[in-house]
C-alpha cells in the first residue's frame, strides 16, 4: 500500500485512528492520530503506525496492568460449551457452568460459602453463581439446582421458582412424598413412579413401580444418562 494522505485518513491501524496529515521530514510522513481508548490525538511517524511497532497510545496497557495486579481469577477448563472451574482455585471444588456465562462471570473471583454455593465480591456486594445465571434480582424468588450439586450451575440443571409448579418439588414436598428425591406416589395407579427435571422440563417413569426404592433406581439411572458429567444422589434433600 502506498502512504499517501487520501487513503491513510480515517484508517484505524490497532488502537489508532489516522486523522489528517502533519508534515513530511525529507520522505518521512507524520500524521495526526488519535487513541480510539483516550482520544488523545498525537503527531506520529505514520510508519511506526502502519507498521504496527505502535499498537497504541500506551492508556490502555497501564490500565489494565494495575487491574491486572490486584485481581485474583479462577482457573478454568473449557471443554465444548461446557466450563469445569476451580473454585477457591481448589482443583477438587469443580464447579459446572455454560461457556456463555462464564464469559461474562469470570471477571470475579469465585469462592465457595458455608452453604455450599459459588460466591463472589463484585462492586462490594456479594452475588451467587447460579442467580446470575438465572438473572434473579428479586431475593424473594428461590433457584435451585435440579440434580442437588449447588456446584453444578449450568443452565439445564437450574431452575427458579417460577417455574416450578411443573416441577416434582410439588411431590416432595406433599404428604405423597417418598422421601427419595425424584419419587412419588400415583394415586391414580397406587403406584410409584421417577420424575426428573431436565431442560426445564419434567420427565416422568414410563412405568409405575411397587416399591418407591425401584422408582428411586430409575431416577438415578435416568439422572446419570441426563447429567453425565456428574450426578448426586441425596435421599432426603
Ligand atoms: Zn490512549
Amino acid at each position: 500500500m502506498k502512504l499517501s494522505e487520501e487513503n491513510l485518513v480515517g484508517k484505524i491501524f490497532n488502537r489508532w485512528e489516522v486523522i489528517k496529515f502533519s508534515h513530511k521530514i525529507g520522505y518521512n510522513k507524520y500524521f495526526v492520530c488519535k487513541c480510539l481508548d483516550c482520544n488523545k490525538e498525537k503527531t506520529l511517524y505514520i510508519q511506526n503506525i502502519t507498521s504496527g511497532k505502535s499498537k497504541s497510545c500506551g492508556c490502555k496497557s497501564k490500565s489494565e496492568t494495575a487491574y491486572n495486579i490486584n485481581k485474583k481469577y479462577n482457573e478454568y477448563e473449557v471443554s465444548g460449551n461446557t466450563v469445569k472451574v476451580y473454585i477457591d482455585n481448589d482443583k477438587e471444588k469443580i464447579m459446572l457452568c455454560d461457556l456463555e456465562d462464564w464469559e461474562t462471570l469470570k471477571e470475579c473471583y469465585w469462592r465457595e460459602n458455608a452453604e455450599g454455593y459459588a460466591v463472589a465480591i463484585n462492586n462490594y456486594k456479594t452475588i451467587i453463581f447460579h442467580r446470575e445465571v438465572l438473572g434473579l434480582k428479586n431475593p424473594k424468588i428461590q433457584a435451585d439446582h435440579i440434580n442437588g450439586r449447588k456446584l453444578d450451575n449450568r443452565k439445564i440443571n437450574l431452575r427458579s421458582c417460577s417455574n416450578q409448579e411443573n416441577s416434582f418439588n410439588k411431590y416432595e414436598n406433599s404428604n405423597n412424598s417418598s422421601g427419595y428425591k425424584g419419587v412419588y406416589f400415583d394415586k391414580t395407579r397406587n403406584k410409584w413412579r421417577g420424575a426428573i427435571q431436565y431442560n426445564g422440563k419434567s420427565m416422568k417413569s414410563p412405568k409405575r413401580y411397587d416399591t418407591p426404592e425401584e422408582a428411586y433406581q430409575w431416577y438415578i439411572e435416568k439422572s446419570n444418562e441426563l447429567f453425565k458429567e456428574y450426578s448426586v444422589f441425596n435421599s432426603r434433600e
